[in-house]
């Protein structure tokens, strides 16, 4: 039998923007007393309608808490070469403290070879292989702004991990990857006993149903199911898809992993889909980015 629980939901809007004015008051403090003004470069390559939005609000975000932010463009069709030296100059660049190349790049670019190519020091997204080693070393480290992110919403809400059974669906280097090790680790949050569900996971729901945290994280629009969690789980949705939507201005609108009427009367706690995540994405590289111009 299910019991319906009273949900809360994670506002990931109030939570980034507290820690938005917490930074705020930080660059405040730092400019008065003459010190350095963290500085974050977006790189965008190409003309993606989503990576568009990301990149100018990472940038709009910067101004309104007092960074200096740069935004270098390039058309889909520049070279890798061309791409790996303009990631150079930027590395050399001493006044600029993290910058990020915003993905998916073109296919003809080797993502991997360009995340690489980023100075670990400037790597704010936290990509760069030294940084996710660390990351799962425990070490100090740029942690990559999504999984950073969640864990920030955990813990700002004092929601209690160790020992919880926590599934994470998906295994991507930017967010399911990150997020297992983030769950596993001796630390707070974290401290979970952690399974990774991906695309050759034979019955998910077997998995999912014995979950206290689940995190879904493979970009398919309302993946999770309210027959797929169990009662007083804590659910983040990471998913965004774009469904197209005639009643909307822009024409879509954004759509989580989870099938959020289903499922959230059974949750505990549940993230948003917009509201969510997202936000926590674009504080956590703007906590990131402070902590570059801090160390440097
Ligand atoms: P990705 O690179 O495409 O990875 C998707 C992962 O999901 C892969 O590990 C894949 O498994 C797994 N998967 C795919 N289909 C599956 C299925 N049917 N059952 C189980 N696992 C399946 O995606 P991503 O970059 O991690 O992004 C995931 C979603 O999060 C997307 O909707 C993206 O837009 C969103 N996102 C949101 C934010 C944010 O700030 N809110 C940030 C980043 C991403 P295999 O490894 O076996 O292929």
């Amino acid at each position: 039998m299910t019991t319906e629980t009273t949900y809360q939901l994670l506002d990931g809007k109030q939570t980034s923007n507290d820690i938005k004015e917490e930074l705020a008051i930080e660059v405040e403090k730092i400019s008065k007393s003459g010190g350095t003004i963290p500085h974050l470069a977006a790189v965008l390559v190409g003309d993606d309608g989503a990576s568009e939005t990301y990149v100018n609000a990472k940038v709009k975000a910067c101004e309104k808490i007092g960074f200096k932010s740069s935004l270098y463009r390039y058309p889909s069709s520049i070279a890798e070469d061309a791409l790996l030296s303009k990631i150079e100059e930027l590395n050399n660049d001493d006044s600029l403290h993290g910058f990020i190349v915003q993905l998916p790049l073109p296919d003809h670019i080797d993502e991997q070879k360009v995340k690489e190519a980023v100075s670990p020091e400037k790597d704010v997204d936290g990509f760069h292989p030294e940084n996710v080693g660390k990351m799962a070393l425990n070490l100090p480290t740029f942690i990559s702004a999504t999984p950073y992110g969640i864990v920030q919403l955990l813990e700002r809400y004092s929601i209690e991990t160790s020992g919880k059974n926590c599934v994470v669906i998906g295994r991507s280097h930017i967010v399911g990857l990150p997020m297992s090790i983030l769950m596993a680790r001796k630390a707070k949050p974290g401290n979970c006993t952690v399974t990774v569900c991906h695309s050759r996971t034979q019955n998910i729901k077997e998995f999912t149903l014995n979950a206290d945290i689940v995190i879904v994280a493979l970009g398919s629009a309302e993946f999770l199911t309210g027959d797929m969690v169990k009662d007083g789980a804590v659910v983040i949705d990471v998913g965004i898809t774009r469904v197209k939507d005639d009643s909307k201005k822009s024409g879509y609108r954004l759509v989580g992993d989870v099938k959020f009427d289903e499922v959230a009367p059974k949750c505990s706690y549940i993230t948003p889909v917009p509201g969510g995540v997202g936000p926590m994405t674009i504080a956590s590289l703007l906590k990131n980015t402070l902590q570059a111009a801090k160390s440097s």
